[in-house]
């Protein structure tokens, strides 16, 4: 099979199909009409085999994956996603592969209503990378720098669930039955909160999607913001399953510091706590929970009813 086939066999008609698609795959570039009075929010995310995704992986979840992370970027900016590219590296035109590669991209791609536009499709070690284009009325994007001593700070969904399904996966943590499955299922398809992150426009002050660990993205969210931060440790909120398998310490370990959730961490000025909560309660909405607050200075503080834990470090690529 050669590229061109592939490209027509594989990539031609994946995700939604829009009306402002102009031109879309074949062509040298694709024409993308946006909406007047929006900007653009454009992202990039690239997965690498064994670093991104454990090794073996199912075909499926990587395609899932590779745009599920930038949706999430998306949400956390409060925007609409719209079009995607993909710069896909194989090592060889497997088939199966790639047909399990682009259902779980489609899936995710027309559930959210986001059209394949083009990529690029070259050999060497499995690496993807996945561009995600949309828009959001102008000025009113979510940033992660605009938050305020006072302001009150929540997060969606169960952090420390995806990082427990990888442990899980790898072997690292042990347990069976439902709640296993559970968490391998919060790590292999992740969720991104996209239509709750346009929702979130107007009521949060900053928010931030949590990738490398609450703690992390929470510390990168207070020094964006010139603050800090303070979470109380009984407001984690933590799932039944990871809290069986994990204990109540590891739970809130894998909590603070786990990554790959892909929930929003955000924060609500105090006058706009009523209409957060007419929010979370409305239909669709995601489990939000408050755990804790901006507070002027810097860093993050973690305290516990026996004094402050140590506040874990993200992942970072390139730390010695
Ligand atoms: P060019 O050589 O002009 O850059 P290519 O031969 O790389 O174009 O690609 C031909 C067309 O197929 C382009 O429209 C490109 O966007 C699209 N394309 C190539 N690879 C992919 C892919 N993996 N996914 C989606 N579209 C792709
Ligand atoms: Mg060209």
């Amino acid at each position: 099979m050669g590229e061109f086939e592939l490209i027509e066999r594989y990539f031609a008609h994946v995700g939604a199909r829009r009306e402002d698609v102009v031109l879309g795959i074949g062509d040298d570039a694709a024409l993308l009409r946006v909406p007047p009075g929006h900007e653009i929010v454009a992202c990039v995310d690239t997965l690498v085999d064994g670093h991104h995704f454990p090794q073996g992986s199912h075909a499926d979840d990587i395609g899932w994956r590779a745009l599920a992370v930038n949706l999430s970027d998306i949400a956390a900016m409060g925007a609409r996603p719209a079009f995607a590219t993909l710069a896909l590296t194989l090592p060889e035109a497997d088939e199966d592969w790639l047909e399990g590669f682009v259902a779980g991209f489609a899936a995710i791609a027309t559930a959210h209503g986001v059209a394949l536009v083009g990529g690029d499709t070259t050999k060497g070690p499995l690496t993807i990378s996945v561009q995600v284009i949309g828009h959001v009325e102008s000025g009113t994007a979510l940033r992660r720098s605009t938050a305020r001593p006072g302001d009150l700070l929540y997060v969606t969904g169960w952090p420390g669930d995806a990082a427990a399904g990888l442990a899980l996966l790898q072997g690292r943590l042990q347990g069976q039955g439902a709640n296993r499955g559970a968490l391998e299922q919060k790590f292999r398809r992740p969720e991104p909160r996209v239509a709750f992150g346009q929702r979130l426009r107007g009521i949060a002050s900053a928010c931030i999607d949590v990738s490398d660990g609450l703690a992390a993205d929470l510390g990168r969210m207070v020094a964006a913001s010139g603050a800090g931060a303070v979470v109380r440790a009984a407001e984690l909120p933590l799932s039944r399953a990871l809290y069986a398998l994990a204990g109540e310490a590891g739970a809130r370990a894998l909590a603070l510091s786990g990554g790959d959730d892909y929930e929003l961490l955000f924060t609500v000025p105090p006058g706009a706590r009523a209409a957060l909560v007419a929010l979370a309660a409305s239909a669709g909405a995601p489990a939000c929970h408050c755990i804790g607050e901006v507070v002027a200075g810097r860093g993050v503080r973690v305290l516990a009813e026996r004094g402050e834990l140590p506040v874990p470090r993200g992942w970072d690529h390139f730390r010695a």
